[in-house]
């Protein structure tokens, strides 16, 4: 797997979440990271991408499921 935010090739000790990976050397710079620090508009947006698949694929899902529409 690669990091979802730096595309390096993650370790298995990486975080996986929501199917996708996070290296551990972005998993702490997240977890020490304020607004204000330069890099955080980056992660914002990968995450938010994240979070914009995660959304498409139920939908999909559902849609292929034939659930009420
Ligand atoms: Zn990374």
């Amino acid at each position: 797997m690669e990091c979802l935010i730096c595309q390096r090739a993650t370790d298995s000790g990486c975080l996986v979440f929501c199917g996708e990976a996070i290296c551990s050397d972005c998993e702490m710079r997240l977890m020490e990271q304020t607004v204000d620090d330069p890099g955080y508009e980056t992660q914002v947006r990968a995450f938010r991408l994240l979070w914009q698949r995660q959304f498409l694929a139920t939908r999909d899902r559902h849609l292929m499921d034939g659930d009420s529409v």
